[in-house]
Formats: structure tokens, sequence, C-alpha cells
């Protein structure tokens, strides 16, 4: 597990060299004469704010950024390196009565049990796949492939986003016990990347 925390904090350079292990697992290094690979593969967690003051869409206080400097902050993270980041999760400020007086959430064991049979339902559908008469490997029903498509065209989704969102939407679907991917696993899919298709 990588965490980086105040992602855009982070040199251009050193986030751009993020890509090639994210896409490949490996990193590869060359010095001189040398060329050496190394292994790299690491699950990457990224925390930022939204703008410098870090009170962009929060009711109070207001956000003190100029569009400027909110426009300065997001370019730091290419739409290259967003792309390869699979999840985008807002997480809006919670009043402190909020905050105090949640719900206790699920337990950890639950979601873990949850995971665990998600993951022996995906793992079983890649053995079947193998088999001559297996479907489609994504099974994605009709409408959810045009709701796709539709979208892919519309946000103009490169190539490897389109399979990304396809791939998450699998993961949705495998969680909510569904051998076909249906249109509101694609719908949750394309909402975990909300970062890129803002305009
Ligand atoms: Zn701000």
């Amino acid at each position: 597990m990588l965490f980086l925390d105040e992602f855009p904090e982070f040199a251009r350079s050193a986030l751009e060299a993020l890509r090639e292990p994210l896409e490949s697992g490996l990193i590869t290094i060359v010095r001189a004469s040398q060329r050496c690979e190394f292994p790299a593969r690491f699950q990457l967690v990224a925390a930022m704010n939204p703008c410098p003051c870090g009170y962009l869409g929060a009711s109070a206080p207001a956000c003190r950024c100029t569009p400027a400097q909110i426009a300065r902050y997001q370019a730091k993270l290419s739409g290259p390196l967003l792309d390869r980041i699979d999840l985008h999760v807002q997480v809006p400020a919670l009043p402190a009565a909020d905050l105090l007086h949640a719900p206790p959430g699920e337990s950890s064991a639950t979601i873990r049990a949850r995971c665990a049979a998600a993951r022996e339902r995906a793992r079983q559908r890649q053995h079947s796949a193998s088999a001559p008469e297996s479907k489609a490997p994504f099974q994605l029903a009709p409408a959810a492939a045009e709701w796709l498509q539709t979208a892919a065209t519309r946000l103009a989704w490169s190539a490897r986003s389109t399979q990304r969102v396809l791939k998450i939407a699998r993961t949705i679907a495998d969680l909510d016990h569904s051998d076909m991917i249906l249109t509101l696993h694609v719908a949750e899919a394309m909402h975990y990347r909300s970062a890129i298709n803002l305009p």
C-alpha cells in the first residue's frame, strides 16, 4: 500500500513517474549504461484537498482561493495519472454534531466477508472463462453496454478509461451477487471517476 497524503504537493516529476509502475507493476531505473527493473506492485491511495485552502464546495467557512489558484492546484495532477486511479471519492466535511452522533458503521469483519465472496465469484468466473463454452468474460447486459458506450463517447474517454470502468462495474456486480453487469453497476462505476468526468 502506498499512501500519498496531500497528493498535488508532490513534485510533478515524481507523480508522473508513478504511471509506469501503476500500469506494469515494474519500475525501470536507467543509469549510465546500466538498466535495472524492480518489482513495484502496490495499491495506491492518495488524498488531496479540493483547493489550496481546503474549503472549496464547503458551506462554511467559504473557500478563499481564486479560480486561477484552484485551476493551478488541480492541474498538478495530469489526466493520464488520474486515468490510472480507478476510484475517486469526494468526502465532504461533516458538521461536528453529525460526526459525534453517527451510528456505528459496518464492522471490518462484515466488509471483509463481502469482499472475499466477491473475489471468489470473480475467481470462479475466470476459471470457467477458460472453458470453451464460456460466455463473454464481462457478461455485460445489452442496455448496460449501450449506456457505457454513450457515456464513453460523450465524455471522450480513452480506451483505457472505458476498459477500467468496465472492470470496476464487473467488481460492483460481483459485490451485488450478479452474474450480469447491469446499467446500475456501470452507472456506479462511472460515478467513481468523477475527477475525470469534470470538464
Ligand atoms: Zn479554497
